[in-house]
């Protein structure tokens, strides 16, 4: 088992990272079932796959569980289901000391957590992150939102939970394509300021796509010890510093924007190969050692993300794409704050990026 603790001034909580977690989580989760009680709020994917092992061991433990099952998907992020899930919470009697389970994967985990920090002015609640991407990145930090007609994630709050607790075993139902996007947030934590961990990666990342639970309890650990770090740096993104966790996002939204945020390129590909575009776009500055761009690309093709701009099947030219990066809510007066590397693990913000240069950089890797 390993423990990591997110340390925020008055909001301390723990992460609990352990095979076998959900068949145990009667024990952990008993103290926080007020009333004998637990509501779980899941998606119907995750309602299929996993939820009967919460439940089961949950009511092994004599607490009552009363499921919210939704729709799956990016578009259950939206004001319509806020509503229909705050509607069911509050004719469950959800009182401010009730701790709400979010159990599935990023999309639950940031929809439970804005309903949580509005509900009666703020109810608690737990992460059981399910896929990998949740389990490494979206469960930890305290970001919650759902979607606007606008963009992606631009109504929220950033709202800690009272626990997160991780069980690698939920990776076994989850379609290995969902795995390996996650596993791009994985790499991205060694190419941001752990070499040691990206030489891991190259050597073991495979043992984890394959299902072995040792790989996966490391990866998973060192993962959200990065974040936790990070978040307690910079719980609200003021300094800078939690910045660094955008690394490849700034090429990958613009990715993803090209592809219409479709099943073309999920979030965690276009990160890959957003990576992949970063480091390769600093070796061109003379920033970063070719051998270092060179290394990148080839564990995330060696692991079968995409990698460039052909396997991220993008068709958009330079111009196009950088049209997407101007429209990221990141930008500022024609420059855009952009996450370069001097080196594996030597990632920086810089904020003199030349937007004609890097339409050009994109229009060479055509
Ligand atoms: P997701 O929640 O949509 O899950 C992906 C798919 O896997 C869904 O179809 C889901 O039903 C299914 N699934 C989940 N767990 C499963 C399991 N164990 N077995 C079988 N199927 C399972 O997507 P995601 O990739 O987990 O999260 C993406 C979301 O996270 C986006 O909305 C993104 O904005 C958000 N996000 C938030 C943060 C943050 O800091 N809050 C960070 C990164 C991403
Ligand atoms: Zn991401």
């Amino acid at each position: 088992m390993a423990l990591v603790r997110v340390a925020l001034d008055a909001r301390s909580y723990d992460i609990l990272i352990e095979q076998g977690a959900l068949d145990r989580a009667g024990d952990t989760l008993k103290p926080y079932a007020r009333n004998g009680r637990l509501v779980v709020v899941t998606d119907t994917n995750v309602a299929a796959t996993q939820l009967p092992r919460l439940d089961t061991s949950l009511r092994a433990a004599g607490i009552m569980v009363e499921p919210i099952i939704l729709p799956p998907g990016e578009q259950t992020k939206s004001w319509r289901h806020l509503e229909q899930l705050l509607d069911a919470l509050l004719a469950l009697e959800i009182e401010r000391g009730d701790h709400i389970v979010a159990l599935g994967g990023g999309v639950i985990g940031d929809l439970v957590g804005f309903a949580a920090s509005i509900l009666k002015r703020g109810c608690r609640f737990i992460q059981v992150p399910t896929t990998l991407l949740a389990q490494v990145d979206s469960s930890v930090g305290g970001k919650t939102a759902i979607n606007a007609r606008a963009g992606k994630n631009l109504i929220g709050s950033f709202y800690q939970p009272a626990l997160v607790l991780i069980d690698p075993s939920t990776l076994d139902s989850l379609p290995p394509r969902e795995t390996r996007a996650g596993y791009a947030e994985v790499v991205k934590y060694g190419l941001i300021d752990d070499p040691a961990f990206f030489a891991w990666c190259e050597s073991d990342g495979h043992r984890l796509l394959a299902g072995d639970a040792d790989a996966r309890t490391h990866a998973i650990g060192r993962s959200v010890q990065a974040k936790a770090a990070i978040v307690a740096d910079d719980e609200r993104e003021t300094t800078g510093r939690r910045a660094l966790l955008n690394l490849g996002h700034t090429f990958g939204h613009a990715l993803e924007a090209d592809t219409g945020f479709s099943d073309r390129l999920l979030h965690g590909e276009g990160v890959a190969a957003g990576m992949a575009l970063a480091f390769r776009y600093s070796a061109r500055l003379g920033l970063c050692p070719q051998a270092d761009a060179d290394r990148v690309t080839a564990h995330l093709q060696a692991v079968g993300l995409p990698h460039d701009l052909a396997t991220a099947h993008v068709t958009a030219d330079g111009a196009g794409l950088v049209g997407h990066m101007l429209h990221d809510k990141k930008m500022a007066a024609g420059t855009l704050p952009f996450l370069l590397a001097r080196g594996i693990g030597a990632t920086f913000l810089s904020k003199d990026v030349v937007l004609d240069d890097v339409a050009a950089f994109l229009d060479a890797e055509r």
